[in-house]
């Protein structure tokens, strides 16, 4: 693992919101996010930004002997820094420096995994590099592997300046093809089609855990086609035998660069498509409502603020004051108490979802003849069933269905 220095840079002006320690911790949850270990952090207040250093030189020197007192791989800042900059300090330090926009970048890449999502990572990665390939230093950082040089998958970036420019053309020519099949699978899924629901959220807010703890809970069937192809799309079934797929999203970030948007719309390319969203809040953090400020100001940013939301307030074994608990569960609508970590009142959670998802179905009453066993298979698997009666030479059916079925089938 990686030894990292983290760097929290606070401008007196441009941070007036936030205190040093906040952006500290903020730095520090991408920072493990992304799969390092800090070593040590550094907070620098600057009241004005240095063309060669970002921060003053004393910090720099600073900063030079932490690095090989502790052994560290690599200085992260969480301030963007110009290629200049950066060249500068990885020649002073002698160690990798990378900035904030390549920390998200790289847990972009860990995380994107549906074939667009891994193209447009690709593609914000290849255009921040290339104007940063002039000196030797980062060229040379670069091949020593980890944070900051992961591609989306297995790969590594490339660092020729020429087959990066040539990268990037066939990048955005696959980026096309792959929104084109993109629009096709979806066509095919819709048509047998379980109803999706997005887990999205600030980031470490307990997404994973409760896509876990919900889609291992004993009643979900998994769906190896799902299960293999992607690890964060799983199937379930609801007790009323209404089938749904779950996924799992990368974490929003306060401040996100808005050169990064793009590649992160396309890491949460399930949540534009999804017919219901689960926002997972961590109500233990102390900047929970900030956090929520920014989650809708990005699904605002994607066109899906009105898409129905069940808010989700995670970690509640964390929260033992009653009284704050119940004054931030006054800010959100009809919101679901949970604690993913320990399975409690995941119940409530799919109640509620049922009820959402009531929207979506409809009720049939079809009779079948013997002929039909396609569509009496279709019914018993994607809806519920409420009465059955076998007559002489067909079969009468009463049950709820997807309201995408009915218009395909009955
Ligand atoms: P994600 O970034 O939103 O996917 O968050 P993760 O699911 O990876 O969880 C982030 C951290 O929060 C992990 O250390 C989890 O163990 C922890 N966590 C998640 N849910 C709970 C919870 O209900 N209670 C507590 N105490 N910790 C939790
Ligand atoms: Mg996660």
């Amino acid at each position: 693992m990686e030894q990292a220095i983290i760097v929290t840079v606070r401008h007196e002006k441009e941070d007036r919101d936030w205190s040093a320690e906040d952006l500290l911790a903020e730095l520090r949850e991408l920072a493990i996010s992304s799969g390092v270990k800090i070593s040590t952090e550094v907070i620098a207040k600057c009241s004005r930004f240095s063309p060669r250093y970002l921060i003053g030189e004393g910090k720099v020197g600073e900063i030079a002997s932490i690095a090989e007192e502790k052994n560290s791989n690599v200085v992260i800042f969480n301030h963007d820094l110009s290629g200049t900059q950066q060249r500068n300090l990885e020649e002073t330090l002698n160690i990798k420096t990378i900035d904030r926009t390549q920390l998200i970048l790289d847990i972009f890449a860990q995380r994107a995994h549906s074939k667009e999502g891994k193209i447009q990572v690709e593609l914000a990665q290849l255009v921040y590099l290339l104007p940063r390939l002039v000196g030797k230093g980062i060229i040379l950082s670069r091949l020593g592997g980890g944070i900051g040089t992961s591609g989306p998958g297995e790969k590594k970036l490339e660092i020729d300046r020429r087959k990066i420019r040539e990268k990037i053309t066939r990048l955005k020519r696959d980026l096309e093809d792959a929104t084109r099949q993109r629009d096709a699978r979806r066509k095919n899924r819709e048509r047998f089609s379980a109803s999706t629901i997005a887990i999205v959220g600030y980031t470490n807010t307990g997404k994973s855990t409760l896509f876990n703890a919900l889609t291992n809970a004993g009643v979900y069937v998994m769906d190896k086609l799902f299960s293999t192809l992607d690890p964060t799309v799983r199937k379930y079934i609801l007790p009323n035998n209404q089938r749904v797929v779950f996924s799992d999203t990368v974490g929003f970030i306060h401040n996100l660069p808005h050169h990064l948007i793009e590649s992160f719309k396309a890491t949460l390319e399930e949540a534009v498509q999804a017919d219901i969203l689960i926002h997972v809040i961590d109500i233990s953090h102390p900047k929970v409502l900030e956090h929520n400020k920014a989650v809708h100001g990005v699904l605002a940013e994607l066109g899906i603020e009105n898409k129905p939301v069940i808010n989700v307030l995670n970690k509640k074994d964390k929260v033992e004051d009653e009284i704050m608990l119940s004054g931030i569960k006054r800010y959100f609508d009809s919101p679901i108490i949970i604690s993913a970590l320990k399975k409690e009142g995941l119940d409530d959670l799919i109640d509620r979802l049922i009820t959402e998802l009531s929207s979506f179905m409809t009720d049939i009453k079809v009779t079948l003849s013997h002929n039909d066993m396609g569509k009496y298979n279709i019914i018993h698997e994607y809806g519920e069933v409420l009465k059955e009666e076998y007559r002489e030479d067909s079969i009468y059916i009463e049950a709820k269905v997807p309201l995408r079925l009915k218009t395909m089938f009955f």
